[in-house]
């Protein structure tokens, strides 16, 4: 049977990184909540409208209307199988509302839980640094550039720490993650369709994990 992966980790978990390996390898596409909001801002249908008006009104985006966008967008052909959704159901609520579109689509659904340590991601993403120049990315704890604050390959470019990435802003960030997503995770335990995997090791064993599961 075909699947509605509903893939959950918290920010720096490094869930875009195994969807993207979901997709070049297996062709299993990604449809993330932010792609889905950028092309009905462009696009010129009657949801789309719906949307841009609500946005323009300074509304939030309901339940019931970001479950409309969620169904518009996965009727399209290359979401006839099996499909990854990243960033919804972001509530219980509307995974409630989920399970209708996976009885509509003939599809089950698999939750999927890329599990980080809180200390762990605090370093992940309080430890980020960027060279200014070239955008390549290192890290304080688990991958320091040569020189302490600059790039390995431009000694002249002191490494850019960005302000969202300053230890109260991602303490604040992880909390509100917790906050919310113990729901939905509640709420696929109790009906055991939640598959933890452990996040911590490297990519491509994290990634056989998954595959395992898929
Ligand atoms: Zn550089």
């Amino acid at each position: 049977m075909d699947k509605i992966i509903v893939l959950i980790g918290a920010p720096g978990a490094g869930k875009g990184t195994q969807a993207r390996l979901m997709d070049e390898r297996r062709g299993i596409p990604q449809i993330s909540t932010g792609d889905m909001f950028r092309e009905m801002k462009k696009a010129d249908t009657p949801l789309a409208r719906e949307v841009q008006e609500t946005m323009a009104s300074g509304k939030l985006i309901s339940d019931d209307l970001t479950y409309q966008i969620v169904r518009e967008r996965t009727s399209k052909p290359d979401t006839a199988g099996t499909y990854v959704l990243d960033g919804y159901p972001r509530t219980a609520v509307q995974a409630e509302q989920l399970e209708q579109l996976a009885v509509e689509q003939g599809k089950e659904i698999q939750a999927i839980e890329v599990d980080v340590p809180q200390d762990e991601l605090f370093k992940r993403l309080t430890g980020r640094r960027s060279c200014p120049v070239c955008g390549e990315i290192y890290n304080i704890y688990s991958r320091p550039p040569k020189s302490e604050g600059f790039c390995d390959d431009h000694p002249d470019a002191k490494l850019d720490h960005r302000a969202d990435d300053n230890e109260d802003s991602v303490r604040t960030r992880l909390d509100t993650y917790k906050t919310n997503t113990e729901p939905l995770l509640a709420y696929y335990e109790r009906s055991g369709r939640l598959k933890k995997v452990d996040g911590t090791g490297e990519i491509e064993d994290i990634y056989g994990l998954i595959e395992d599961l898929i």
